[in-house]
């Protein structure tokens, strides 16, 4: 058993040495493929970062884009009552957006969690908030050993490391249900209703904290809802949400 485990993970290592020389980070452009130059933000050309569309006016409570004529909160938030503090994300969902979070979450390119972490650190160095830990929505075991890793966690990890800051896994995901992206608005509610659970030996981790979970897309804002749901009855003080890209907003539906 534990010499298969080791020749698993060192096959692992060689594909990730692999993979490195095949897409070499920090050469080029995780979004469009262009060669960097030395100075580049989160291995990301100028021309993609003048085109990607970045959330600059967003919903108060969910972080969704809004149109001009908005300045409060989106109409996703005013029909629910959603059991987070406050969310953010970096992108909205679409356009190159969508390639790269698809060639990160299923092409096995660990390596763009590092870049994409970037891009959520620069959110959380200017949002009012002040976390005690960091974790991430966790994946049911059948599909985290399907795809070996959870990608959330992994861009949290980088989030933590930049923050100085304990990355601690606090809830489980205890429904092996289908995936979300699958179902419609009212499906996504019950999909995740009592799906996931607070880890009973991480109490002390919960209790009276500040926590920030960290996704990489925001959909309809249920799965969101529902960690923040089970945190805050395990006693949490403040429950945010930080994620990559959002996939509600004004130009999105
Ligand atoms: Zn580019
Ligand atoms: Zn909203």
């Amino acid at each position: 058993m534990l010499m298969k485990q080791s020749t698993k993970d060192k096959f692992i290592k060689f594909k990730d040495y692999l993979l490195d020389i095949i897409y070499p980070r920090h050469i080029k452009c995780i979004f469009c493929g262009e060669e960097l130059d030395n100075r580049s933000l989160h291995d990301t050309c100028t021309s993609c970062l003048h085109s990607l569309p970045f959330i600059t006016r967003a919903c108060t409570k969910c972080g969704s884009a809004l149109s001009e004529n908005n300045t409060g909160v989106c109409a996703n938030c005013k029909a629910n009552n959603f059991d987070f503090d406050n969310a953010k994300s970096v992108f909205e969902y679409r356009d190159e957006v969508v390639v790269l979070v698809h060639k990160y979450k299923y092409s096995s390119m660990k390596y763009l969690a590092e870049a994409m972490a970037g891009f959520m650190c620069d959110i959380l160095s200017t949002w009012d908030i002040e976390p005690d830990i960091i974790t991430s929505v966790p994946l049911h075991k059948n599909r985290e050993k399907d795809r070996r890793y959870n990608q959330s966690k992994l861009i949290a990890i980088n989030i933590a490391d930049k923050f100085k800051l304990p990355y601690v896994d606090l809830c489980e995901k205890i429904v092996d249900n289908p995936s979300q992206t699958t179902l419609d608005v009212m499906d996504r509610k019950s999909n995740v209703k009592d799906a996931y659970k607070a880890l009973l030996d991480k109490k002390e981790n919960i209790k009276n904290k500040t926590i920030l979970v960290i996704d990489d897309i925001y959909t309809t804002g249920s799965t969101s809802s529902e960690i923040a749901r089970i945190l805050k009855n395990a006693k949490a003080d403040k429950v945010y949400i930080l994620t990559f890209a959002h996939g509600f907003g004004d130009n999105v539906r």
